[in-house]
Protein backbone atom coordinates (compact mmCIF):
# COMPACT_ATOMS: atom_id res chain seq x y z
CA UNK A 1 0.00 0.00 0.00
CA UNK A 2 1.49 2.97 -1.12
CA UNK A 3 -0.03 5.34 1.75
CA UNK A 4 1.51 3.14 4.25
CA UNK A 5 5.15 3.52 2.66
CA UNK A 6 4.41 7.45 2.93
CA UNK A 7 3.89 6.73 6.27
CA UNK A 8 6.84 4.25 6.86
CA UNK A 9 9.50 6.86 5.70
CA UNK A 10 8.05 9.39 7.89
CA UNK A 11 8.95 7.43 10.97
CA UNK A 12 12.31 8.95 12.80
CA UNK A 13 14.37 5.61 13.76
CA UNK A 14 16.42 6.69 16.69
CA UNK A 15 19.81 3.97 17.00
CA UNK A 16 20.82 3.49 20.49
CA UNK A 17 17.25 5.10 22.28
CA UNK A 18 16.77 4.58 25.25
CA UNK A 19 19.53 2.51 25.59
CA UNK A 20 22.54 0.59 23.38
CA UNK A 21 21.82 -1.70 20.86
CA UNK A 22 17.93 -0.29 20.79
CA UNK A 23 15.87 1.11 17.70
CA UNK A 24 13.87 3.31 19.04
CA UNK A 25 10.84 4.29 16.59
CA UNK A 26 8.91 7.63 16.88
CA UNK A 27 5.80 7.72 15.94
CA UNK A 28 5.46 11.78 16.65
CA UNK A 29 7.72 12.38 13.63
CA UNK A 30 4.18 11.29 11.52
CA UNK A 31 2.25 13.70 13.51
CA UNK A 32 4.36 17.12 13.29
CA UNK A 33 4.13 16.18 9.23
CA UNK A 34 0.20 16.70 8.26
CA UNK A 35 0.03 15.05 4.95
CA UNK A 36 1.76 11.94 6.83
CA UNK A 37 -0.77 12.34 9.73
CA UNK A 38 -3.57 12.03 7.45
CA UNK A 39 -2.07 8.93 5.21
CA UNK A 40 -1.86 7.16 8.83
CA UNK A 41 -5.55 8.29 9.48
CA UNK A 42 -7.17 7.31 6.25
CA UNK A 43 -5.63 4.00 6.27
CA UNK A 44 -6.30 3.28 9.97
CA UNK A 45 -10.25 4.46 8.89
CA UNK A 46 -9.85 2.24 5.64
CA UNK A 47 -8.59 -0.77 8.19
CA UNK A 48 -11.36 -0.94 11.01
CA UNK A 49 -14.34 0.02 8.70
CA UNK A 50 -13.22 -3.56 7.11
CA UNK A 51 -13.39 -5.63 10.48
CA UNK A 52 -16.65 -7.76 10.85
CA UNK A 53 -17.94 -7.53 13.16
CA UNK A 54 -18.02 -3.99 13.48
CA UNK A 55 -16.73 -3.32 17.27
CA UNK A 56 -18.50 -2.30 19.53
CA UNK A 57 -16.29 -0.88 21.61
CA UNK A 58 -12.29 0.68 21.02
CA UNK A 59 -10.19 0.14 23.94
CA UNK A 60 -6.99 2.81 24.01
CA UNK A 61 -3.38 1.94 25.50
CA UNK A 62 -1.94 5.03 27.28
CA UNK A 63 -0.19 6.23 26.10
CA UNK A 64 0.57 6.50 22.80
CA UNK A 65 -2.54 4.22 21.52
CA UNK A 66 -4.44 7.55 23.08
CA UNK A 67 -3.34 8.95 19.53
CA UNK A 68 -4.56 6.64 17.24
CA UNK A 69 -7.90 5.30 18.91
CA UNK A 70 -9.82 8.15 19.22
CA UNK A 71 -9.45 8.99 15.42
CA UNK A 72 -10.68 5.77 14.83
CA UNK A 73 -13.52 6.24 17.28
CA UNK A 74 -15.00 9.39 15.38
CA UNK A 75 -16.02 6.41 13.21
CA UNK A 76 -19.05 6.01 16.11
CA UNK A 77 -17.40 3.92 18.04
CA UNK A 78 -17.56 3.89 21.47
CA UNK A 79 -13.50 4.83 23.44
CA UNK A 80 -12.39 3.44 26.58
CA UNK A 81 -9.13 4.04 28.14
CA UNK A 82 -6.40 1.37 29.49
CA UNK A 83 -4.59 3.15 32.06
CA UNK A 84 -1.30 2.34 34.19
CA UNK A 85 -2.20 1.58 38.10
CA UNK A 86 -3.91 4.90 40.38
CA UNK A 87 -5.25 7.26 36.97
CA UNK A 88 -8.87 6.43 36.30
CA UNK A 89 -11.76 6.69 38.97
CA UNK A 90 -14.36 4.72 39.99
CA UNK A 91 -14.36 0.79 40.05
CA UNK A 92 -12.02 -0.76 38.21
CA UNK A 93 -10.00 -3.99 37.33
CA UNK A 94 -6.39 -4.10 37.32
CA UNK A 95 -3.98 -6.42 34.96
CA UNK A 96 -0.69 -7.16 36.24
CA UNK A 97 2.08 -7.32 33.57
CA UNK A 98 6.23 -8.10 32.79
CA UNK A 99 8.21 -5.33 31.81
CA UNK A 100 12.13 -6.12 30.94
CA UNK A 101 12.13 -5.27 33.90
CA UNK A 102 9.82 -5.93 36.73
CA UNK A 103 6.08 -5.63 36.34
CA UNK A 104 3.73 -3.23 36.04
CA UNK A 105 0.10 -2.92 36.20
CA UNK A 106 -2.87 -1.91 33.78
CA UNK A 107 -6.23 -0.78 34.84
CA UNK A 108 -10.01 -0.40 33.40
CA UNK A 109 -13.04 1.21 34.38
CA UNK A 110 -15.35 -1.76 35.45
CA UNK A 111 -18.14 -0.38 33.31
CA UNK A 112 -16.77 0.80 30.30
CA UNK A 113 -17.59 -2.36 28.74
CA UNK A 114 -20.20 -4.57 29.03
CA UNK A 115 -20.32 -8.32 28.84
CA UNK A 116 -20.06 -10.39 25.69
CA UNK A 117 -19.42 -6.80 23.53
CA UNK A 118 -17.00 -7.03 20.93
CA UNK A 119 -13.69 -5.26 21.55
CA UNK A 120 -11.06 -3.82 19.16
CA UNK A 121 -7.73 -3.16 21.19
CA UNK A 122 -5.55 -0.25 19.75
CA UNK A 123 -2.15 0.54 20.65
CA UNK A 124 0.92 2.04 18.96
CA UNK A 125 3.39 -0.27 18.60
CA UNK A 126 3.70 -4.08 19.37
CA UNK A 127 6.95 -5.54 20.34
CA UNK A 128 6.97 -8.09 23.22
CA UNK A 129 3.38 -8.09 23.03
CA UNK A 130 3.24 -7.98 27.43
CA UNK A 131 1.20 -4.73 26.33
CA UNK A 132 -1.68 -5.59 24.75
CA UNK A 133 -1.73 -9.48 26.36
CA UNK A 134 -2.78 -7.77 29.72
CA UNK A 135 -4.89 -5.50 27.52
CA UNK A 136 -7.19 -8.10 26.56
CA UNK A 137 -6.74 -9.70 30.17
CA UNK A 138 -8.67 -6.72 31.39
CA UNK A 139 -11.74 -7.30 28.32
CA UNK A 140 -11.32 -10.90 29.43
CA UNK A 141 -12.27 -9.85 33.22
CA UNK A 142 -14.84 -7.61 31.93
CA UNK A 143 -16.61 -11.12 30.52
CA UNK A 144 -16.24 -9.20 26.72
CA UNK A 145 -14.18 -10.46 23.61
CA UNK A 146 -11.29 -9.15 22.12
CA UNK A 147 -12.25 -9.64 18.17
CA UNK A 148 -8.47 -7.79 17.44
CA UNK A 149 -5.32 -6.03 18.83
CA UNK A 150 -4.85 -3.25 15.92
CA UNK A 151 -1.07 -1.64 16.53
CA UNK A 152 0.55 1.02 13.89
CA UNK A 153 4.06 -0.45 14.10
CA UNK A 154 4.81 -4.23 14.81
CA UNK A 155 8.72 -4.92 15.61
CA UNK A 156 8.59 -8.26 13.75
CA UNK A 157 12.07 -9.97 15.15
CA UNK A 158 10.60 -10.10 18.65
CA UNK A 159 7.63 -12.34 17.88
CA UNK A 160 5.37 -10.31 20.07
CA UNK A 161 2.05 -11.25 18.30
CA UNK A 162 2.69 -15.08 19.16
CA UNK A 163 2.57 -13.26 22.97
CA UNK A 164 -0.68 -11.67 22.26
CA UNK A 165 -2.88 -15.19 21.59
CA UNK A 166 -5.24 -12.62 19.59
CA UNK A 167 -6.08 -11.93 16.19
CA UNK A 168 -3.86 -9.03 15.62
CA UNK A 169 -3.27 -6.57 12.76
CA UNK A 170 -0.15 -4.20 11.99
CA UNK A 171 -0.34 -1.06 9.37
CA UNK A 172 3.97 -1.46 9.35
CA UNK A 173 6.46 -3.58 10.05
CA UNK A 174 9.86 -3.19 11.06
P1 LIG B 1 5.40 -4.51 24.50
O1 LIG B 1 4.48 -4.56 25.68
O2 LIG B 1 6.73 -5.12 24.75
O3 LIG B 1 4.74 -5.05 23.24
O4 LIG B 1 5.74 -2.98 24.25
C1 LIG B 1 4.84 -2.14 23.64
C2 LIG B 1 4.84 -0.80 24.30
O5 LIG B 1 6.16 -0.28 24.40
C3 LIG B 1 4.00 0.16 23.46
O6 LIG B 1 3.02 0.75 24.29
C4 LIG B 1 4.98 1.16 22.94
O7 LIG B 1 4.52 2.48 23.10
C5 LIG B 1 6.29 0.95 23.70
N1 LIG B 1 7.46 0.83 22.78
C6 LIG B 1 8.34 -0.17 22.71
N2 LIG B 1 9.27 0.05 21.74
C7 LIG B 1 8.95 1.23 21.19
C8 LIG B 1 9.52 2.02 20.09
O8 LIG B 1 10.50 1.69 19.41
N3 LIG B 1 8.85 3.17 19.82
C9 LIG B 1 7.77 3.58 20.49
N4 LIG B 1 7.23 2.87 21.50
C10 LIG B 1 7.81 1.72 21.85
Amino acid sequence: QKKLEYVKKNIRSYPDFPKPGIIFRDIFSVLSNPPAFHALKDALFEHVSEITPKPDVIVVLESRGFLFGPIVALHNIPCVPVRKKGKLPGDICRQEYTLEYGTDVFEIQSDSIKAGQNVLVIDDLLATGGSLKAACLLVKQLKANVIQCLVVMELLNLKGRNHVAVPTHSLIQF
